[in-house]
């Protein structure tokens, strides 16, 4: 298994930088990411981009915000009281929370100011809207282990540690 298709789990390492250059995040050396691919572990554009790739390729890929954290959605904040949070729970401008609407259904949202008694949290991620340039180096490729698939993410080294 050299070739990254549904259901197998790739090492790759990677810079993401913004239009203007400004490196938003990388893998570390020596620790690259590791998913689950198929597996909607990574945005789409770049999941697309790494399909039919083998070990060792290099490619550089612009992922256009449909196909990464979505267009930037307007009047997308919402305050909240703090005490509906638990007093001890650390809450950091920029972290991601799940929150549920009235029918249960959950989703993401960003917390985007803290105040005393407020905490506003936004729908939109914080590169949404955003152009996202990807350099990937693939490290490995394997086939994914039937309890991978089962929980949709890699398990070992770069992935899930339960
Ligand atoms: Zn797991």
């Amino acid at each position: 298994m050299s070739t990254i298709a549904e259901s197998t789990v790739v090492e790759i390492n990677y810079i993401l930088r913004t239009d203007a250059g400004e490196i938003l995040d990388q893998s570390e050396p020596g620790a690259p990411l590791s998913y689950l691919h198929g597996a909607q572990n990574i945005v789409p554009g770049l999941e697309n981009a790494l399909s039919g790739r083998v070990v060792g390729d290099r490619l550089s890929v612009r992922v256009s915000p449909e196909e990464g954290y979505g267009e930037k959605v307007a009047d997308a904040t919402r305050p909240i009281p703090r005490s509906a949070f638990p007093a001890r729970m650390p809450l950091n401008v920029g972290a991601q929370l799940v929150l549920a609407d009235e029918t249960g259904r959950r989703f993401p949202v960003w917390i985007a100011s803290v105040g005393a008694d407020t905490v506003v949290v936004d729908m939109n991620h914080p590169l949404a809207g955003a152009h996202l340039n990807f350099e990937v180096t693939v490290v490995s490729v394997r086939a994914a282990s039937e309890e991978e698939l089962a929980h949709g993410h890699p398990h070992g080294p770069g992935g899930h540690h339960h």
